[in-house]
């Protein structure tokens, strides 16, 4: 923690220095839609963290307190990325996952803070779900630390909405 918040300090210190602001590839993904349609589908806090790249402030989710069986999914185009089973509290205000389903996930290294962090987003979409760091608990041992913003949850139970397309 305190590794993470001096390291956070330092980012937000020294943003004029930042080299590049995101290193992901145009990367084709299955589904693709302009600025535009997707701004019609998802709330503008929503928009600015899958597709702008933003972060939702720490501790603002009501997803950080959701502790019932089912699945996260995509807030953009519904693909599931995590099973509740794979939440754990990781104490940063952000929920966080020691692992996603297989092959939800893309990675790509970005340079937004003065060090490089693996920023990872949905493989449907592309939207920017959050990054992955290595102090996660067993038996990974990985932090998915997710926006909540960019993530909506269906408790087990009911039915996963149908993928957007
Ligand atoms: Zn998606």
């Amino acid at each position: 923690m305190q590794r993470r918040t001096l390291l956070t300090s330092l980012a937000s210190g020294f943003t004029a220095l930042t080299l590049a602001s995101n290193a992901r590839s145009a990367a084709p993904f299955p589904l693709k839609k302009t600025a535009t349609e997707w701004k019609a589908l998802v709330s503008p806090a929503a928009y600015g963290v899958l597709f702008d790249h933003g972060t939702e402030r720490a501790g603002s989710s009501p997803l950080n307190a959701e502790k019932r069986a089912g699945s996260f999914v995509c807030a953009a185009c519904f693909l599931p990325l995590f099973d509740a089973a794979q939440k754990y509290e990781s104490g940063t205000g952000w929920p966080s996952f020691w692992q996603p389903l297989p092959g939800a996930l893309g990675t790509s290294t970005d340079y937004k803070a003065l060090y490089p962090r693996t920023e990872y987003h949905c493989s449907r979409c592309g939207g920017h779900q959050g990054h992955v760091f290595d102090d996660g608990p067993r038996p990974t041992g990985k932090r998915y630390c997710n926006n909540g913003v960019a993530l909506a949850f269906v408790p087990q139970g009911q039915p996963l909405p149908a993928l957007r397309t």
